[in-house]
């Protein structure tokens, strides 16, 4: 039998990949409109390094992670998630002494052992930002604009922005208590995630899928009630000025991230085509993280879009296909020769183009043109090479015309780059 990919392991295929191309593409361009510049990591880590950033008692670190140990004897991870290794690197090269701000992005594989259901992959991919060393809240707004430029730039429609603030680690403990209480009175009815969860990350109970807690939260005490002055601050200026970006915002106080190392500002993008549990993008402050993992005191905002999410909201396959402009159709040796020579002309001016090199009829071979839908068929029969001519074919409105060889390449350059 034949070897099959991995359970939760996705292949790419042409026709999906070209999406892929256009979704990294796209936010690589905008990125660089914002001074960001990219950082590349590697996919293996120390163990240490997710544990320490993202929390032990977080999903993630409990059951999620691929862990193995190698042959030394070591505990390696394929990351989880990227700010934890783009963090390491940041202190390990020391970038953080050589300029007080820094905006880095990354796009990559990111591995989590889940159980596998519908949209949910072990490796699955993601586009991620970093914008390290200001707490201003035009940071903030900043990156929020940039993630809304990403996906307006990719025509996703449709989407809602849910803005929270988890407070600081002055202001959390004292809402961690308060909801400790309130789930302590209830805690026989809650689900027994959730009673564990209560002891020791009691945030994430709002991240439970089961009914009958979602229930019980409607009453529970929110964050808003207890973030200090200075959180309360930062928090309505970032809101100022994404409304002045002309961005609704949809303030959501039980929208909590599935990490530890969150501060402040927190914020998640859903689209309408996709569930409510769905979001296609998030991110947040971490301003204690980089002097958590060893490094200085710099404040830090990022976020992440889901590439599989985002996939799914642009439009349908056919579309992405990768159609040559022209294809080439000889009739015999010596036309094949020069269709060759034709052939390597339009590729060294990347104009798109095709040629196939079995000796088929005229028939079988637009045929082909056709099926790969290219726009053109530049045909070239004995008669025609003769007359140094060449006959093009619009496959688009079956218009044909002959013209002179010496004219190809001009021919194609100005219908290409209209
Ligand atoms: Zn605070
Ligand atoms: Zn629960």
């Amino acid at each position: 039998m034949a070897i099959q990919a991995l359970k939760g392991f996705k292949d790419i295929l042409p026709g999906e990949s070209e999406k892929w191309v256009f979704m990294e593409e796209t936010a690589r361009r905008i990125f660089r409109t914002f001074g960001f510049s990219e950082i590349r990591t590697p996919v293996l880590e120390k163990t240490d390094l997710f544990v320490r950033s993202i929390g032990t008692s977080t999903d993630i670190v409990e059951k999620e992670m691929y862990t193995l140990i190698d042959r030394s004897g070591d505990s390696i991870t394929l990351r989880p998630e990227a700010t934890a290794s783009v963090m390491r690197a940041f202190i390990e090269h020391n970038l953080q002494g050589q300029q007080p701000i820094h905006k880095l992005f990354s796009i990559g594989p990111m591995f989590r052992h889940e159980r596998p259901q519908k949209g949910r992959l072990r490796q699955f991919h993601q586009i991620n930002a970093e914008y390290i060393g200001t707490n201003s809240p035009f940071a903030d707004a900043e990156l929020i604009y940039l993630l809304m430029q990403i996906l307006d730039h990719l025509g996703l429609l449709e989407i809602r922005l849910r803005l929270n603030s988890l407070g600081c680690p002055l202001c959390r403990p004292s809402f961690n208590s308060a909801l400790q209480g309130f789930l302590g009175e209830r805690q026989s009815e809650l689900c027994p995630d959730c009673q564990r969860r209560m002891s020791t990350n009691p945030l994430r109970v709002f991240d439970c899928k089961v009914e009958r807690c979602q229930e019980l939260l409607t009453a529970a005490p929110t964050i808003t009630d207890f973030v200090c002055r200075a959180c309360q601050e930062h928090f309505e200026q970032v809101q100022k000025l994404i409304s002045g970006l002309s961005i609704p915002i949809h303030r959501d106080p039980r929208l909590v991230r599935g990490l530890d190392y969150y501060t402040r500002t927190t914020f998640e993008i859903s689209a309408s085509h996709l569930g409510s549990q769905d979001a296609v993008a998030g991110g947040g402050r971490y301003d204690g993280l980089i002097r958590q993992l060893g490094g200085a005191d710099m404040p830090a905002i990022g976020f992440a879009i889901g590439l599989e999410r985002m996939a799914l909201l642009l439009s349908s396959q056919e579309e992405w296909i990768n159609r040559p402009f022209v294809f080439l159709i000889p009739l015999g040796a010596a036309a094949r020769e020069k269709a060759f020579s034709l052939l390597t002309i339009l590729y060294k001016k990347e104009i798109p183009a095709m040629m196939d090199y079995e000796d088929k009829s005229l028939k079988s071979q637009l045929k082909r043109a056709d099926k790969v839908k290219s726009r053109f068929a530049a045909i070239l029969g004995t008669e025609e090479l003769n007359k140094d001519r060449i006959l093009i074919r619009n496959l688009d409105t079956q218009s044909q015309e002959a013209i002179p060889i010496p004219q190809f390449l001009d021919y194609f350059l100005e219908r290409y780059l209209k």
